[in-house]
C-alpha cells in the first residue's frame, strides 16, 4: 500500500467525517467501501420520475449540537424542513408522537389545553419510577390504551420483539406533547441538504488527499492494504473479528426490505411518511418521497418498510443481552492498536445522524489531540 497514511472502512457518515478531518490536516486517506457508493445509508438519488429518493429509508436531520450544525453547514445549504409523521389507527388519522389532536381524535375528547390533556395523560398513564423496558416506558408516559394502539404492535413489526425485550431508550425515542406540537423533533435545527445527502458526501470527500475504492469488500483485500498509521472500521463489529473468533457470539441487527411502488398519480398520501402501527398489515410505513422538500412531479413512487432479519445491518437491536456480548466485542476492539470502532454499526448503538457526526468529530480530537495542525 502506498502512501496512505489513513484506512477507513465504510464511506457513510462516521468514516466521511473522520476521512475529511485527516485530510484536512494533511493526511493522505483511503476510504474503503463495500456498495457502490458513497454516503452509506443516507445514499439517495434522483428516480425516473425526476423525484430524489432515498436507497435507504428517509434521513432526517435534527440536532442541537452547534458543533454538528456548524460542521455540516461547510458542507451544503441546508433548508429547513420540520418533520411530520402521521399514523392511521383504526381508520383514523393522527399525529405522532402523541398530542392533544391524537387523543381527541381517537377517543372523541375535546381536549384544549396543555393542562387538560396533562390531566387525561395523569388518568390513563401507568406510572414506572425507573422505566427498565420499552413497555414500561411507553406505559408510564402515555398508558395502555395508546400503547396497544400505537407502540406495542408497531414495535413488534419493526424489532421482531415486543417493547419489553428492548431497552427503555429505544421507546424514549418518541416523546408525547401536551400541546399542540405535530412536529416528530423538536431540536432547534431541522433541516435537509439542498441537492441531497449524496451531494453532502460528495463535498465531503471533495480533498485531494481522499480516495475513494467503491464495490470493496476489505476482509477481502485485507492483506493488500497493510502499514497504515490508522484503522477506522465503521462496519458491523462482529463481522471484524468474525474472521479472527468463529466461537465469539453474532450479534443481532435489523434490515429493512424496501418496497417500491411507482404509481400513475400526482399523490399517494397526504404526508411523507405516515405509519402503520397495526396487526392489518406487515409493513411499518409507507414513505413518499416527494413530499420531502415539496418536489414536483406528475407521478409518485411510494416505498413500503418491511424490517427484517436478514441483509444489510441497518439498526442494532438495544436490549441486554447484545448489550453484554457487544461488550465482549468491545473487549477485543479495546486491546487493538491503532484501530478505532466508530459509528452506529461498528459501536453498536442506535445513532442519530447528528450523534454519529459528532462521535467521529470527537474520535478524531481524542485521538489527535495535539498531534496535528487543524483547519
Ligand atoms: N414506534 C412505535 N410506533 C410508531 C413509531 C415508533 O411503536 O408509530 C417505536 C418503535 O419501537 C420504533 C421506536 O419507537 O422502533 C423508535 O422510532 P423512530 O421513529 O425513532 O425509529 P427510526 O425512524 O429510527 O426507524
Amino acid at each position: 500500500m502506498k502512501n496512505i497514511d489513513i484506512l477507513i472502512i465504510g464511506a457513510g457518515i462516521s468514516g466521511a467525517t473522520l476521512a475529511e478531518r485527516y485530510a484536512s490536516a494533511g493526511k493522505k486517506v483511503l476510504i474503503i467501501e463495500k456498495r457502490n457508493h458513497i454516503a452509506g445509508n443516507c445514499y439517495d438519488y434522483y428516480d425516473e420520475t425526476g423525484v430524489l429518493v432515498s436507497k435507504y429509508g428517509a434521513h432526517l436531520f435534527h440536532t442541537n449540537d452547534e458543533k454538528v450544525w456548524e460542521y455540516v453547514n461547510r458542507f451544503a445549504d441546508w433548508y429547513p424542513w420540520e418533520h411530520r409523521v402521521v399514523a392511521r389507527v383504526d381508520d383514523k388519522t393522527v399525529p405522532i408522537p402523541v398530542n392533544i389532536t391524537t387523543v381527541n381524535t381517537l377517543f372523541n375528547e375535546n381536549i384544549q389545553t396543555e393542562e387538560e390533556m396533562q390531566n387525561w395523560l395523569e388518568a390513563n398513564r401507568v406510572a414506572f419510577e425507573q422505566p427498565e423496558n420499552g413497555e414500561e416506558a411507553v406505559l408510564n408516559r402515555v398508558g395502555t390504551v395508546l400503547y396497544e394502539k400505537m407502540f406495542k404492535h408497531y414495535t413488534k413489526k419493526q424489532w421482531d420483539k415486543f417493547p419489553e425485550e428492548l431497552h427503555a431508550s429505544v421507546l424514549e425515542r418518541i416523546p408525547v406533547r401536551h400541546n399542540h406540537d405535530d412536529r416528530y423533533f423538536s431540536d432547534a435545527h431541522q433541516a435537509l441538504p439542498k441537492g441531497g445527502y449524496t451531494k453532502l458526501f460528495e463535498n465531503i470527500l471533495n480533498h485531494p488527499n481522499i480516495t475513494v475504492l467503491l464495490n470493496t469488500d476489505y476482509f477481502e483485500v485485507k492483506d493488500q492494504y497493510q502499514g497504515y498509521e490508522k484503522l477506522f472500521y465503521t462496519g458491523p463489529v462482529d463481522r471484524f473479528f468474525a474472521f479472527q473468533d468463529e466461537l465469539m457470539e453474532k450479534l443481532e441487527y435489523r434490515s429493512i426490505n424496501f418496497v417500491t411502488e411507482h404509481l400513475d398519480q400526482e399523490y399517494f398520501q397526504e404526508n411523507s411518511v405516515v405509519n402503520y402501527p397495526g396487526r392489518d398489515v406487515d409493513f411499518t410505513r409507507i414513505v413518499e418521497y416527494k413530499h420531502f422538500g415539496n418536489q414536483q412531479s406528475a407521478k409518485t413512487s411510494i416505498v413500503k418498510e418491511f424490517t427484517v432479519d436478514e441483509g444489510e445491518p441497518y439498526y442494532p437491536v438495544p436490549n441486554e443481552k447484545n448489550q453484554l456480548i457487544y461488550e465482549k466485542y468491545k473487549k477485543k476492539a479495546d486491546q487493538l492498536e491503532d484501530v478505532y470502532f466508530v459509528g452506529r454499526l461498528a459501536n453498536y448503538k442506535y445513532f442519530n445522524m447528528d450523534q454519529a457526526f459528532r462521535n467521529a468529530l470527537d474520535l478524531f480530537e481524542t485521538v489527535e489531540a495535539g498531534n496535528l495542525q487543524l483547519s
